[in-house]
């Protein structure tokens, strides 16, 4: 194991994500290269080790192998590791660019916002619009094949009256006279140190440099107005609780038409009631009789996508686990699936009829096995207290 994660964002291993996230803001704040105690290796320390814990899926690969598949590829390392069906390529985990629908993705770029949001907010103005963040909670079998989904949010989007312009229909937007398009402000002043300048957002054109001829009545000029939208996302096969998806230009649009932020999705996946997830891996018990156990039989079971006929050899035993290869989850951005495990457990029946019980009596005889509890001996136990 390279690096102790949760030691450098000082969180014990079971921490919960809501932790993780307080813990990495504490130290980035702490360590953030522009601070005075700024420490820029820490600060990528930080980083790293958030990246991992905060995403469900890696802190997971993680926990259990000291690395994620992302490190195993770049490291060229394998996981090689037993009943791990990814070998040593995990194909392609570059979680980015689903096309325009936006992609999986981790980004820095909105808890920078919530940190460094005074400094953000001063400059909103001539910079893109604020990215929005909501949960999407799925079905399990929707994060295994993937789905898509149609979602309203309400938003600040671009005013249709003006289309976003800010100014008034068939009028135009001019460049602004007081700091001639530029956006800024430059000051001299005279101090004990010599001349310093300083640059500061014109108040005017609110740092755009433009301003509308005639305001839009509808936006009063911003080119903004809250609105409801509803949008079609792409949610990828192979999916998992906690993961993020990307969608660009979907979050809220900017000053008068300048660039809109991002639209990210927290996917919830609902758990299925008898298939566990891990990975890419499928995990299901199958319970059997001591009969079919015994003798061996095939039984017809379903998975995900469709029924399979699995062989229960004779003599399995209770916990034996058989693997059906290629029927797990879609690995993301590859042609490889994970496998299906089922264990099966052997039920002892609750109640059995009186033919049963002779039956199985007469199997017990046949061992040489004793079943009965001889009862003088429990009256001998009760009489010794
Ligand atoms: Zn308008
Ligand atoms: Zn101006």
């Amino acid at each position: 194991m390279a690096k102790d994660y949760y030691e450098i964002l000082g969180v014990a291993k079971s921490a919960t994500a809501e932790e993780i996230k307080k813990a990495y803001r504490k130290l980035a704040h702490k360590y953030h290269p522009d601070k005075g105690q700024g420490n820029d290796a820490r600060f990528k320390e930080v980083n790293e080790a958030y990246q991992v814990l905060s995403n469900a899926e890696k802190r997971g690969q993680y926990d259990q192998y000291g690395q994620t598949f992302e490190d195993a590829q770049r490291n060229g390392g394998g996981f090689g590791g037993q009943g791990n069906p990814f070998g040593g390529s995990a194909g392609g985990w570059d979680f980015s660019g689903f096309g325009g629908q936006g992609g999986v993705d981790f980004d820095l770029g909105d808890i920078f916002g919530d940190i460094f949001g005074g400094q953000k907010a001063r400059q909103a103005h001539r910079e893109r619009g604020i990215d929005l963040e909501m949960p999407l909670t799925i079905t399990f079998e929707e994060a295994v094949f993937g789905v898509e989904k149609s979602i309203t949010l309400e938003k600040k989007d671009a005013c249709k009256t003006c289309d976003g312009t800010g100014a008034k229909p068939g009028t135009k937007v001019v460049t602004c006279s007081v700091c001639h398009g530029q956006g800024q402000i430059r000051t001299q002043r005279r101090t004990i140190l010599g001349n310093i300048a300083t640059s500061t957002p014109c108040e005017k054109c609110d740092g755009s440099g433009k301003l509308p001829e005639d305001p839009c009545t509808t936006c009063n000029g911003s080119g903004i107005k809250r609105q409801e939208k509803t949008i079609e996302v792409q949610i990828p096969a192979g999916i998992d609780h906690g993961q993020r998806v990307a969608v660009r230009g979907e979050g809220e649009v900017g000053y008068r038409g300048s660039k809109a932020g991002d639209l990210y999705l927290e996917i919830r996946v609902k758990p299925h009631p008898e298939i566990k997830r891990q990975g890419f891996n499928l995990y299901k018990e199958l319970p059997i009789s001591f009969t079919q156990a015994a003798l061996g039989t095939k039984i017809e079971l379903e998975t995900l996508d469709g029924k399979i006929e699995l062989k229960i050899p004779a003599g399995t035993q209770s916990g034996k686990v058989f693997r059906v290869p290629n029927r797990g989850v879609p690995v993301i951005n590859s042609n490889k699936r994970g496998d299906f495990y089922i264990t099966a457990r052997v039920v002892v029946p609750h109640k059995l009829t009186k033919e049963e019980t002779e039956l199985i009596k007469k199997l017990a005889e046949l061992n040489g096995e004793s079943v009965e509890v001889n009862k003088s001996f429990w009256e001998n136990i009760k009489d010794s207290f």
